[in-house]
């Protein structure tokens, strides 16, 4: 063979198909933008790879409510119903698309939707450290506070839900997604939370339960999230994270309870940046979740926006959302 008719049957057999496979990143939908005290608007997001519709959430705080305002804004336009059913798109997406549950704390702004849209939902794993998964178990699902749909606790098990305790830092496969996770133990004023990293082949998205700062924490626990996911950084594999800021900057450091402001934020996104060798961040979209609903006047995201605006000099994409946003990450 000549080189040329070579070469492009090489192209042919080895890069086409390598192009067909390779990853399109991922779609997110705000199920709960907020973290508290807004019922109906608590964290969850909704995460899948942009090619596959098998998706999971991260954080299950607002469930029912969010799929609703995600199908009025149109985020669920492209969900197909099954023909002659009765079904509507949002309970095929909470029954048929949402393959799994992954729970950063037991905290109720972050598992309230879960436990009120149980008794329709239909069978499928939760995921978690096996802390969170026991206070999920003890503190709701024992027949006191709500039946009990999972595979634990109490008797009768009603085994709806299969309990999956992940190990830190073991990546494990979503079952029935082409996702898997991999759990990172966070420090909440007291609490383990949870970072969970999915992965869909080469692409990454971070996902942030409630953490306060290393520095008021007093370990090193975001840290450690930071050295873990740094070489995807460099390598523009990860393509979103998702991490809380509660208060404005002027909150003290002693009334932060586990949570971060603006102030904090950058700070730790300047040890990521050190970690992934410098100038790893320009472009990177950090959805910023959890900022709390006010009862004054006026709400704080402006505050919030401004105050990340001013100190990002890292060239990092803030995205403050609002309940059924959809993004396509790649
Ligand atoms: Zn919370
Ligand atoms: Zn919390």
């Amino acid at each position: 063979m000549q080189p040329w008719p070579r070469l492009l049957a090489t192209f042919v057999a080895v890069v086409l198909p390598v192009a067909v496979q390779a990853a399109d990143g991922f779609d997110i939908v705000s199920l709960g933008a907020l973290g508290g005290i807004q019922d109906g608007n608590l964290s969850a997001h909704l995460i899948r790879p942009h090619d596959d519709d098998r998706a999971v959430t991260c954080d299950a705080g607002t469930l029912v409510n969010g799929l609703r305002v995600a199908e009025e804004r149109g985020s669920l336009g492209d969900v197909r119903l099954t023909p002659g059913s009765a079904e509507s798109r949002v309970g095929h997406v909470l029954t048929q698309r949402i393959k799994g549950y992954l729970i950063t704390h037991a905290h109720l702004d972050h598992v309230a939707g879960l436990v009120v849209a149980s008794p329709d939902d239909s069978k499928k794993p939760i995921y978690g450290l096996a802390s969170v998964n026991a206070a999920l178990v003890d503190n709701y699902f024992n027949w006191q506070a709500w039946p009990n749909f999972t595979d634990r606790g109490k008797d009768p098990q009603l085994k709806k839900y299969t309990m999956v305790d992940l190990a830190p830092g073991v990546a494990t496969p979503l079952r029935d997604t082409k996702m898997r996770v991999t759990a990172f133990p966070l420090s909440h004023g007291g609490v383990e939370s949870t970072a969970f990293l999915i992965e869909s082949d080469n692409d990454a998205v971070l996902c942030f339960g409630d953490t306060g700062p290393d520095a008021v924490e007093k370990g090193a626990r975001l840290g450690d999230v930071w050295l873990a996911v740094a070489e995807r950084v460099k390598q523009r594999r990860l393509k979103a994270i998702l991490i809380e800021v509660s208060y404005t900057s002027d909150r003290p450091d002693a009334q932060l309870f586990g949570h971060l402001t603006p102030k904090w934020l950058m700070a730790s996104l300047h040890d990521l940046d050190r970690a992934a060798g410098g100038g790893a961040l320009a472009g990177l979209p950090v959805i910023v979740t959890h900022i709390k609903y006010s009862l004054t006047r006026e709400q704080p995201q402006k505050k919030i926006q401004d105050e990340l605006s001013a100190a990002n000099d890292l060239g990092v994409r803030f995205i403050l959302p609002s309940q059924g946003s959809r993004w396509h990450f790649r």
